[in-house]
């Protein structure tokens, strides 16, 4: 059974994970608007990860027997000044993510709550590629600048990533 107190904090999460997913869907809009669909694809498959988040907790909280409770999604930005400044804002989120994951932990070793420990250590490695990944990508755009052809290009190697379903919720569909 989960306590109340790791109940809330995960329903909290499963907001942050929502909130994450849209913000990742504004930025798609904000990249297909600009004439970047490859960026766009970019965070459409970044916005379904999110989802996948956000129901890897849902799944854990019903299955410890606890209550989802869903609460409003709160509004996100439309508009960044140029790709990069959107790339940079992610690191930002994905840093901000980071520390959620790092204080859920700390409650869950607080709780001496193992079963949720062990569920944390899969978001914990997941957070270390979103941030490598968000880094890799501002390095790239900033050495790209304002090159015409090398925007084209990197919008086309951003084309090719494709969403797998995350692999808690893909083990246990089997
Ligand atoms: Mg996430």
């Amino acid at each position: 059974m989960l306590s109340k107190k790791m109940e809330e904090a995960i329903n909290a999460q499963i907001n942050a994970e929502m909130w994450s997913a849209y913000l990742y869907l504004s930025m798609a809009a904000y990249c297909h608007d600009k004439g970047y669909p490859g960026m766009a694809n970019w965070f459409t498959v970044q916005f379904k990860e999110e989802q996948d988040h956000a129901t890897i907790f849902f799944n854990y909280v019903v299955s410890r027997g606890g209550k989802v409770t869903l609460k409003a999604i709160d509004e996100v930005e439309t508009e960044w000044a140029s790709p990069l400044e959107a790339f940079q804002a992610t690191l930002t989120h994905e840093k901000k993510v980071t520390s959620l994951i790092n204080n859920l932990y700390a409650l869950a070793l607080e709780e001496k709550d193992y079963a949720s420990q062990s569920m944390l250590h899969w978001f914990i490695d997941e957070q270390v590629e979103e941030e490598e990944n968000a880094h890799e990508i501002i390095s790239q755009l900033t050495m790209i600048g304002d090159n015409g052809y090398g925007l084209y290009m990197f919008d086309k190697e951003l084309a090719a990533r494709t969403y797998t379903q995350a692999s808690p919720l893909a083990n246990s569909a089997e």
